[in-house]
């Protein structure tokens, strides 16, 4: 079977839509992508994406709260472009179709969530706006494009420091340039609000092919993942529900802070239920939930419906680190893009801000598409050949339900020195095929020594980091917060610094 492709694009997600769509005209664009084409976080998003298009708004404010909510740990130039970029990119959308949701007036109707300093959310149907663009961007693209769905790419074929293709669980894709957009890693917690695909894929393949990566230890938990039933277990409880007024309660009956950041509340409720307590969100004060937030209102069982006061707990919800790139999604391995949650370009610092990631996906696919065209020239064909089957293996790794267990327990909300070293320890028996590069026999496997090959990245840099930080809190050095906040006034006071962030390049060799 021969394939001619130009650009490999690895991933279904917003950033890997957005990258064909800039591309397809100039390209031929091979999309490959795990499971079905709709499969992923991105069809997953609620609350909306965040761009500064309110009167009186403007990218300063969204940059400056975007920088605070990192924790200083924000890389201000990649803020700065990604904030300049934001009103541009939902024109884009809307021109696709995204039926944004929009006041009496005509103008969009913006969403508040927490850490923003005013409304800033566009959004499609209350809390639907995942799928709604999503939609838009494959009509947009799949007549001009190959897909190869239910396809897992299991490594980066390199030559010499450069990556000239991938191989797949059926066969190898050649190609002068590959994009890289798998997204997060949530499955590697027991409680997450991610699909199953977000096994840490990408950010696996691209360390064992040697890229650098940085900035995994910073973990953003969602306070309000759904605490429902098995079946409704995992459901997201958008922020944009306490910008509307939902209220967060403990079984106590007290009323707790419910529009602070999300590692504040996480924590928060994380110590309300190492007491004892639940905590639930409360909706009643929502005139109209059922109307506002109708997939929310829908997800919820019987007597949650009811009453409108769900249990809620925090789960893991993005990855603010990942693939190092520079301001063109550019990795350390020439020939290798990467855009999405699975790159680390700076802009997310130590903690997300809501729905700065939809946005991210969209100006950093913006950002890698322009370079691509300028750099290479659409000569060069791709060739697939078929995959001889793997011989089986044995391997040696723990089962999922353990990893995710020990992850939430010992590397989740609070960290210390001790819950640290006890995991580097426990992974030592695994690392051998946690570094394994294929063939891989089968995708489950793959993926389970993703997930521990990047579990112990994140334990390594979060034990390396002895400060509390955004979404990583030490619970043996609680209060070097202090430090962040001092940079913020003097952030504030016009005293721009350029930051350096750490690279935890080749951790464990
Ligand atoms: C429930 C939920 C709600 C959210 N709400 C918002 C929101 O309102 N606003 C916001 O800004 N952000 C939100 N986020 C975060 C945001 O959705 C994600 O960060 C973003 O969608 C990531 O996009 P992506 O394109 O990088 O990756 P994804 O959308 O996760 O896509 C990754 C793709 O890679 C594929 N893949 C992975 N590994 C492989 C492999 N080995 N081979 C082939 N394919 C592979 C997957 O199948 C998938 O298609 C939310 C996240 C969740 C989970």
């Amino acid at each position: 079977m021969r394939c001619d492709g130009e650009v490999i694009i690895v991933g279904s997600g917003i950033a890997a839509m957005m990258s064909a769509y800039l591309l397809r005209k100039s390209f031929h664009v091979i999309m490959i992508t795990k499971s079905d084409v709709f499969a992923s976080n991105s069809f997953l998003a609620q609350g909306g994406i965040a761009a500064p298009i309110a009167e009186g708004d403007d990218w300063q404010a969204h940059t400056a709260d975007t920088w605070k909510a990192g924790a200083a740990h924000g890389d201000e130039t990649s803020i700065e472009m990604m904030t300049k970029h934001a009103v541009n990119m939902i024109e884009l959308l809307d021109d696709l179709g995204v039926p944004f949701d929009r006041e009496e007036s005509g103008g969009y109707s913006l969403g508040l969530e927490g850490a923003h300093g005013t409304r800033r959310i566009v959004h499609v149907n209350g809390a639907e706006t995942g799928k709604a663009v999503m939609r838009a961007l494959w009509k947009a693209i799949k007549d001009e494009i190959t897909l190869l769905d239910r396809t897992c790419v299991y490594r980066f074929i390199k030559n010499k420091d450069e990556i000239i293709g991938v191989e797949t669980d059926q066969g190898s894709l050649f190609a002068p340039v590959t994009i890289v957009a798998t997204g997060g890693c949530g499955q590697m917690y027991s409680v997450t609000s991610n699909g199953k695909e977000a096994t840490g894929d990408g950010i696996a393949l691209a360390y064992r092919s040697g890229a650098a990566i940085s900035d995994v230890e910073f973990i953003q938990f969602h306070p309000t993942v759904y605490a429902g039933n098995e079946k409704e277990k995992g459901l997201l409880i958008s922020e944009a529900v306490r910008g509307e007024g939902g209220q967060l309660i403990t079984s106590a009956g007290e009323r707790l802070q419910s529009l602070k950041s999300r590692d504040v509340v996480s924590r928060e409720i994380f110590r309300q239920e190492r007491e004892g307590h639940t905590v639930h969100l409360d909706l009643t004060g929502i005139s109209d939930f059922e109307r506002k937030f109708p997939a929310l209102y829908k997800g919820l069982n019987k007597s949650d419906r009811r009453t409108l006061k769900p249990r809620v707990t925090p789960g893991a919800h993005f990855l603010n680190g990942g693939i190092s790139v520079d301001a063109w999604g550019q990795t350390s391995l020439s020939r290798l893009y990467a855009v999405g949650e699975v790159a680390c370009t700076g802009v997310h610092g130590a903690n997300r801000l809501a729905s700065n990631s939809l946005l991210e996906g969209l100006v950093f696919a913006h950002q890698a598409a322009t370079h691509i065209q300028q750099t290479f020239q659409p000569l060069t064909a791709g060739l697939f050949v078929e995959r001889d089957k793997a011989e089986p293996r044995s391997f040696k790794l723990p089962t999922r339900e353990d990893l995710q267990k020990k992850m939430m327990r010992y590397v989740g909300i609070e960290r210390h020195a001790r819950s640290l070293w006890y995991m580097n320890n426990w992974f030592q028996p695994f690392l051998d095929t946690a570094h394994y590069n294929g063939p891989w026999p089968e995708r489950d496997m793959f993926e389970q020594a993703n997930m521990i090959l990047l579990a112990s990245l994140i334990t390594r840099s979060a034990a390396i980091r002895t400060e509390s930080r955004g979404g990583h809190f030490r619970a043996d050095y609680p209060n070097s917060q202090d430090k962040f906040q001092q940079l913020i006034i003097e952030w504030q006071n016009g005293a721009h610094m350029k930051r350096q962030r750490p690279t935890i390049k080749e951790l464990s060799r």
